[in-house]
C-alpha cells in the first residue's frame, strides 16, 4: 500500500526545473499521479451532503486545546504552534531512487511537508488525527500510517528517525485521548459543528484540474479532489487571517494573502457570489477574537450549552444571560428577539461590554437556570445530540412559555411583582430581579417616584449598574406565558426603540454590479429576515442561529424602491451597502415591501434628514457633494429622489432643499464616471462618485428623472423659465443661424431628419448641441413644428383652445386683445411661458421678412394649424397666430427695454456671422526636431514624420545620421519628454510618431537615448512567476479644475496590475478596488514633477484618457529603483502584450517593406540605404507631402 503513494512517472522532469512553489506545474506531475483512481472519489458532488472534516482540523475543536495559548492570540499570530520541523526526505516516487528534499513541520493539529522552509503554503498536509500508527522501517526511515494511506520518510539519522518517531506517536496519541474524551462526553457531536461552510469545485489558476476547496471555520481548504476532502489529506490550507478576497470579473475573485494571490474561478456567477461571501465570512471569523469567549468560559457554569449541555458554546442569549451552543442558538434566532436576543461571543465584539461580561459572571448559565430550569423532566430534557425539533420543542417550552421555571411566589399578583421589582433593582441580588421580571413583573412599570419613574432610573440611582444592563436588555423581552401561540400576537403594544422589523423576504446573492437585467422568481431564495438593532440579518429560515449574512445599517448607502415588476417578484428593494455591494430583495405584497422600505430607510437615515422619509422616494441614501462657496472639502448629503425632484439634506441646512432636475441647466458627468454636475440657475452642485456602485445608480436615476416623462409640455426638461428646453433650443438655433433663411418655417427639411432629431430631443434636450453644419435650419424649424403639432393636449390646450379660435371674432381690437390677455392668465405657466417664447421668436422671424420672405400672415398660416393642431381649414387658428404677433408687445406686456435687448442680441449674433464666415484653416506642419541624448541645439534633427513611421523607424533613422551603430544589448529608444511634468516616456518601438507628435504639447520633445532599464526590465519579465504584479505604492491624484481630487499630497494604496487592468485599494485588506483603469488606456511616464515632492526618487507619473478623451493625471511612487523598474516592466509587458524590444531586426525590416505596399508608389525615407536612394526618396516625399497623410 505504501508504494503506491506519492509515484512519480519515470519521466519526471529533472529536479532542477523544480520551481520553488507547490503551485508549479509540475507539481501537478505529482500531484497527478498520487491520486487515488479517478472514479473513487465520484460519490463526492459538491452539491450533495457537505462530508464531514477530520475533526481536529479546525483548532477550537476539542476542549483540551483551550489552555494551551492556541485561541485569544492576535490574528497574526500562528495559529498553531510547531512542534517539531526540519529536513526529511521523502520517499521516492514509484520508479524513481531519488528521494525528495521536504521541509517538514508538525503541530498540534497537521503534519506538513514543503518545497522549503520559505514556503508558506504546504505541498501536503496529513491531520495528526487521521494518524493511526508511526513505524519505523529502517536506513533511518519510518512511516506514518493513516488509515488509507502511508508516508514514508527517511531523516538524516537514526536519532532524528527516533525523535520524529517518538514525537509524531505522542501527538497522535495525545489527539486521540482526546478525541476519546469528547465522544464519551457527547457521543454524537463529534463532528457536527464541524461542517464545512462552503466545499465544492473550484479552478484555480495554475492547475490544470479543478481543485475541490472547502471553506471551514477561518481556513480555506485546497484538496486535489473530492475523496482526498473526505480523507482529509489536503495539498494545503490558507489562513484567513491574512486573507483577503477581491472580485475579478464575473466568475473569477482572487484569494490574496501576503504570499501568493490564489486566483479562482468558479463556474457561475452566482456560485462566485457564494465563494466571496463564503470566504468573507471565513476572515471574519480568523479576525474574530475569543477574548470574550474565554472570559465567559472563566466560570466553570458557563462552559458548556445552557440548554442542552454542549461544550465550549460560544454563543448566548443577552438578554436571558445564557451561554449557548450554536445549534440551540439557531433555535433561540427562531423565537424572536423579544424572547431571547442571540449574539456571538466571538463575533459580536461590540455588544460585549465589561457590564454584560460581568453580568454573564453573576447570572450567566448556573443562576439562569436555577430559574428557567428548575421543573425539567428527565423526559423532556435535551442532550448535545438531539434533533433540531426536539430542541425548538424544548426551547420553546424552557423561555417562551416558561413551563420549567421556579415561580415567584408574588406570580401573578401584578402589583405586588411590580413594587418588587422596584426594590430588587436597587439591590445587588440579580436572581430576584430575574424572578420578577420573568414571571410577569413590568419593566416600565411606575415607580411611583417622580425622581425616578422607572426601574432603571432607580437601579441608576443605587448606583447597580448591573441591573441596569439586565434592564435594559430585558426592556422590550416578553413575559413568559403557557398559552400556545399567545405570543405570536402581541396583546399590547411595545413602543419600540428602534427599528425593528422581521419576516420572510425574497433575497438574490448580494452582487458588485448593478442589476443589469430582470430577474426571474426562481432566482430568489426565500430568507428569514430580522431588522434590530441596527443590522439585518438573513437566515436560511426562522430557526437558524448563523445569518448567512448581515448587513449593519450603518454600512447602508443607498436603498432603491424599484418600480412594481421590475423583477419576477412584484415589489423589489435594493440595499447598497459601503463595501460597493448590492442586495436584491423582493415581496410579493407591495404594502409589506413598502413596511419593509420604511422601516430600513428609518433605521438608516440620519436623524436631521428624516424629512426626507416622508416622501414617495424612489431611492434614499447618503453621497458626498461639493457645492456653494466652498469646494475644498466635500461634504455628506441625505438625497432623495422622488419623481422628478431630487430632494437634498445638505451638512449644513436644517431643511431639505428640492431641486427640480427637469429645469437644470446642465447635467454632466465629469472624469471617469467621479463627479455628477448639476448646474441649477441658483447654484452648482457637485456629487461625487465615491463609491461606484451606487454612485452609478445615482446617476442613472437622476438622468432619467432630469428627462421628459411624457408628451405633455410640462413633461418636458424645461429651462428656468418653464419653457421646454427642446422648443428653447430650436429657437435658439434658428435666432443663431436661420433668421434671414428663406422660407423658414414653409419649407420642410427632411423628414427622417427631423423624426430622428425630434426623438434625441425629446429624450434628453439638454445634451443635444444643435450645430450649424451639422443640423439644416429647414430640419430644425421642421422639428419645432413637429413637436407642437404632436404635443399632448396643444399648446392652447383642449380646455380653452375653442374660447382662443371664438375670440378672433370679436371685432374691437381693443376688446380682442383684452380677450386674449385673459385667456393667455387661463394657461398653465408652462403653457403660458411657451407661447411667449414662440411668438416673440416668430416677432423676430418677421421682422427679416425681407430676406427670408415670411411676413406675419405668412407665418400665421404655417404656425395656426401647428399650434391648434386643426387640419388647416380653419381659417381661425391662423388668426389667433396672426394677431398674437401682431400684437405681441401688448398681449405678452412686453417692456422697450426687453424689446431691445433683443434687438442688440440680433445684431450681434449678425456681426458674428459675418466675421465667422471669413476664417481660413491653417495648414499642418509634420517637420518635427528630435534630439539625439539630449535637448541641446547641436544634438538637434529635423525629421519630416510620415504616417506610418514608427518609434524604431526614427530611432534607426537619427541613429543612421548620425552614423551611429546600434550595438547589441544597447537599448535605443524614442523617448517623449514632457518638460512640465518633468517625466519622460520611451515610446514602444512599435508606436506611430505622428499621432504622438499631434499631441505633443509646447513642453514636450522627442528625444533619442539608450534605455539604461531595458536589460533589467527583460531580465525581471523573464524571470519572474506570474503575469500580474501587486504591492504598496504611494498615490497622489492630480487635483482638477474644481478643486474636486479627492485629496493632495501621497498616501499608500494597494495596487494590482494584472493583464487588463490595473486596481487601486485602499489598503491590502480592502475587498473592492477603490478605482480601476484599463491599462490599455494608461500612459506611463518615468520621473514627476519635483514641485510635488515625491516620498522618493523612484516615482512615475501616470495619464489616463478615456473613450470620451476625459483625462486623469496622478502619481505613484516606489520605495526601491527596482520596484520602480518591475512595475515600469510590467506595465510596459501589459500594454504591448508582452514584447517590449524586438527580438530580431529581421522583423523591423518585414513590417518595414509592408508599410511601404500599403502606401502604394510613394517610398518612404529609407532608413538604411546609400546615399542616391535617400535622395530619390526625400524627392518623392516632397513633391506630395499631404498623401501620406491621407492615412493618418
Ligand atoms: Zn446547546
Amino acid at each position: 500500500m505504501a508504494d503506491k503513494e506519492d509515484a512519480e512517472p519515470v519521466t519526471g522532469q529533472p529536479r532542477s526545473l523544480r520551481a520553488n512553489s507547490l503551485f508549479s506545474e509540475d507539481e501537478l506531475i505529482e500531484d497527478y499521479y498520487d491520486a487515488p483512481p479517478a472514479n473513487s472519489g465520484s460519490s463526492w458532488s459538491d452539491n450533495g451532503p457537505s462530508p464531514r472534516l477530520p475533526a481536529p482540523a479546525f483548532s477550537g475543536s476539542s476542549p483540551g486545546t483551550l489552555g494551551d495559548g492556541m485561541e485569544g492570540t492576535t490574528a497574526t499570530a500562528p495559529l498553531s504552534p510547531t512542534i517539531k520541523v526540519g529536513w526529511l526526505d521523502k520517499n521516492p516516487p514509484q520508479g524513481s531512487y531519488i528521494y525528495q528534499k521536504r521541509w517538514v513541520k508538525l503541530d498540534a493539529d497537521y503534519l506538513r511537508y514543503f518545497d522549503s522552509e520559505k514556503d508558506a503554503y504546504s505541498k501536503r498536509f496529513i491531520p495528526v488525527s487521521s494518524i493511526s500508527r508511526v513505524t519505523s522501517i529502517g536506513d533511518q526511515k519510518f512511516e506514518v500510517i493513516t488509515n488509507n494511506r502511508n508516508f514514508v520518510f527517511r531523516a538524516e539519522s537514526d536519532a532524528d528517525r527516533n525523535e520524529w518517531i517518538r514525537t509524531l506517536q505522542q501527538i497522535a496519541e495525545e489527539r486521540k485521548s482526546k478525541a476519546l474524551e469528547r465522544t464519551l462526553m457527547s457521543p454524537t457531536t463529534s463532528g457536527a459543528a464541524n461542517l464545512a461552510d462552503k466545499s465544492g469545485f473550484l479552478e484555480l489558476r495554475g492547475f490544470k484540474h479543478k481543485l475541490f476547496v472547502a471553506v471551514a471555520g477561518d481556513k480555506v481548504f485546497l484538496y486535489k479532489n473530492a475523496e482526498d476532502y473526505r480523507l482529509g489529506i489536503g495539498i494545503t490550507y490558507i489562513e484567513m487571517n491574512v486573507g483577503n478576497v477581491k472580485e475579478v470579473d464575473r466568475r473569477g475573485f482572487d484569494l490574496t494573502t501576503p504570499y501568493r494571490i490564489f486566483s479562482f474561478s468558479a463556474d457561475s456567477d452566482q456560485e462566485k457570489e457564494e465563494w466571496v461571501e463564503a470566504m468573507q465570512q471565513s476572515i471574519a471569523e480568523a479576525l474574530s477574537n475569543s477574548e470574550v469567549a474565554e472570559r465567559i468560559w472563566a466560570v466553570e457554569s458557563n462552559r458548556f450549552c445552557a440548554d442542552c449541555g454542549s461544550p465550549k458554546p460560544d454563543w448566548a442569549s443577552i438578554n436571558l444571560c445564557v451561554v449557548i451552543c450554536k445549534r440551540c442558538a439557531g433555535e433561540h434566532r427562531g423565537l424572536g428577539p423579544s424572547i431571547t436576543k442571540v449574539r456571538s461571543l466571538k463575533m459580536d465584539r461590540k455588544v460585549w461590554t465589561e457590564e454584560l461580561i460581568e453580568l454573564f459572571h453573576q447570572i450567566g448559565n448556573a443562576v439562569a437556570n436555577q430559574f428557567w430550569a428548575a421543573n425539567v423532566p428527565p423526559s423532556e430534557a435535551i442532550t448535545p445530540a438531539s434533533s433540531s425539533q426536539e430542541r425548538r420543542r424544548f426551547l420553546i417550552a424552557k423561555y417562551r412559555e416558561g413551563k420549567y421555571r421556579r415561580y415567584h411566589p408574588l406570580f401573578g399578583n401584578q402589583e405586588e411583582l411590580d413594587r418588587a421589582l422596584c426594590v430588587a433593582v436597587t439591590t445587588s441580588d440579580l436572581a430576584e430581579t430575574q424572578a420578577l421580571l420573568f414571571c410577569g413583573a413590568a419593566v416600565t412599570c411606575a415607580t411611583g417616584d417622580p425622581q425616578c419613574p422607572t426601574p432603571l432610573a432607580l437601579a441608576e440611582k443605587s448606583g447597580q449598574r448591573l441591573q441596569m444592563e439586565f434592564l435594559l436588555h430585558n426592556k422590550n423581552s416578553e413575559t413568559p406565558r403557557l398559552e400556545v401561540g399567545g405570543s405570536e400576537e402581541k396583546p399590547y403594544s411595545v413602543p419600540l426603540p428602534s427599528v425593528t422589523h422581521n419576516g420572510f423576504l425574497y433575497k438574490t446573492p448580494s452582487m458588485a454590479k448593478p442589476v443589469s437585467e430582470r430577474k426571474g422568481q426562481e432566482e430568489f431564495s426565500r430568507r428569514w429576515c430580522t431588522l434590530q438593532d441596527g443590522v439585518l440579518s438573513y437566515y436560511e429560515n426562522d430557526r437558524n442561529a448563523m445569518p448567512n449574512g448581515e448587513i449593519k445599517v450603518e454600512e447602508i448607502v443607498c436603498l432603491v424602491n424599484n418600480p412594481p415588476n421590475a423583477h419576477g417578484i412584484e415589489s423589489t428593494f435594493e440595499i447598497y451597502i459601503e463595501s460597493e455591494r448590492l442586495y436584491l430583495f423582493g415581496l410579493e405584497s407591495p404594502d409589506s415591501a413598502r413596511e419593509w422600505i420604511k422601516s430600513i430607510a428609518k433605521s438608516f437615515v440620519h436623524p436631521r434628514a428624516e424629512e426626507l422619509l416622508a416622501l414617495d422616494f424612489e431611492r434614499i441614501g447618503r453621497l458626498h457633494y461639493k457645492g456653494g462657496l466652498n469646494l475644498e472639502r466635500a461634504k455628506e448629503g441625505w438625497f432623495a429622489l422622488a419623481g422628478s425632484t431630487l430632494h437634498v439634506c445638505f451638512e449644513d441646512s436644517e431643511r431639505q432643499e428640492p431641486l427640480q432636475l427637469r429645469k437644470l441647466q446642465e447635467l454632466s458627468i465629469q472624469g471617469d464616471n467621479e463627479v455628477l454636475v448639476l448646474v441649477e440657475r441658483r447654484r452648482t452642485l457637485y456629487i461625487q462618485g465615491e463609491r461606484k456602485l451606487d454612485f452609478l445608480g445615482w446617476v442613472h436615476a437622476i438622468q432619467k428623472a432630469a428627462g421628459s416623462a411624457g408628451d405633455t409640455l410640462s413633461e418636458q426638461q424645461l429651462t428656468e423659465s418653464d419653457v421646454p428646453l427642446l422648443v428653447d433650443r430650436c429657437i435658439d438655433y434658428i435666432t443663431q443661424c436661420g433668421l434671414t433663411s428663406e422660407g423658414i418655417y414653409r419649407k420642410s427639411g427632411q423628414n427622417s431628419k427631423t423624426t430622428s432629431l425630434l426623438e434625441m430631443l425629446r429624450r434628453d434636450a439638454r445634451s443635444v448641441r444643435l450645430k450649424e453644419g451639422e443640423h439644416q435650419v429647414d430640419d430644425v424649424a421642421n422639428t419645432l413644428k413637429r413637436f407642437f403639432r404632436d404635443l399632448g393636449d396643444g399648446l392652447f390646450t383642449g380646455r380653452w383652445g375653442q374660447d382662443w379660435l371664438r375670440a378672433t371674432a370679436l371685432e374691437d381690437e381693443e376688446a380682442k386683445i383684452s380677450e386674449y390677455r385673459r385667456l393667455l392668465g387661463t394657461l398653465p405657466t408652462v403653457n403660458r411661458a411657451t407661447l411667449k417664447a414662440l411668438i416673440n421668436h416668430l416677432f423676430r422671424v418677421q421682422r427679416f421678412s425681407g430676406e427670408n420672405q415670411m411676413n406675419t400672415h405668412n407665418l400665421a398660416i404655417v404656425f395656426g394649424p401647428t399650434l391648434f393642431q386643426t387640419d388647416g381649414k380653419d381659417y381661425k387658428a391662423g388668426r389667433v397666430v396672426e394677431d398674437l404677433i401682431s400684437h405681441y408687445v401688448k398681449i405678452f406686456n412686453v417692456n422697450d427695454q426687453e424689446m431691445k435687448k433683443q434687438q442688440d442680441e440680433i445684431m450681434a449674433i449678425m456681426k458674428m456671422r459675418e466675421a465667422a464666415s471669413s476664417g481660413t484653416q491653417q495648414a499642418g506642419d509634420f517637420i518635427c526636431t528630435v534630439y539625439l541624448e539630449e535637448k541641446k541645439t547641436e544634438a538637434e534633427q529635423h525629421v519630416k514624420i510620415p504616417a506610418t513611421m514608427t518609434a524604431e523607424e526614427l530611432t534607426f533613422e537619427i541613429l543612421d545620421r548620425r552614423k551611429i551603430v546600434m550595438k547589441e544589448k544597447d537599448y535605443w529608444s524614442c523617448f517623449e519628454v514632457n518638460e512640465r511634468e518633468e517625466a519622460e516616456r520611451p515610446l514602444h518601438y512599435s508606436e506611430k510618431v505622428l499621432p504622438i507628435l499631434h499631441c505633443l504639447g509646447t513642453e514636450s520633445y522627442l528625444v533619442v537615448k539608450k534605455q539604461m532599464s531595458m536589460e533589467n526590465m527583460l531580465i525581471y519579465l523573464a524571470s519572474r512567476v506570474g503575469d500580474c504584479k501587486h504591492g504598496m505604492m504611494k498615490f497622489r491624484e492630480e487635483r482638477n479644475l474644481l478643486g474636486l481630487g479627492l485629496s493632495t499630497g501621497f498616501h499608500d494604496r494597494y495596487f494590482i496590475l494584472n493583464h487588463t487592468c490595473l486596481r487601486l485599494y485602499k489598503e491590502v485588506r480592502s475587498h473592492k478596488p477603490e478605482k480601476e483603469w484599463p491599462v490599455r488606456n494608461l500612459k506611463v511616464y518615468l520621473g514627476m514633477k519635483k514641485k510635488l515632492r515625491p516620498p522618493t526618487c523612484w516615482g512615475f507619473t501616470v495619464f489616463y484618457e478615456n473613450e470620451k478623451h476625459e483625462k486623469q493625471q496622478w502619481y505613484l511612487c516606489c520605495d526601491t529603483q527596482a520596484d520602480l523598474r518591475e512595475w515600469f516592466a510590467t506595465f510596459l509587458h501589459v500594454q504591448n502584450g508582452g514584447a517590449l524590444w524586438p527580438s530580431e531586426t529581421s522583423k523591423v525590416r518585414a513590417s518595414r517593406s509592408q508599410q511601404d505596399s500599403r502606401l502604394g508608389n510613394i517610398s518612404l525615407i529609407p532608413l538604411r540605404g546609400n546615399e542616391s536612394e535617400m535622395r530619390n526618396s526625400v524627392a518623392a516625399f516632397a513633391t506630395d507631402p499631404l498623401t501620406l497623410l491621407r492615412n493618418v
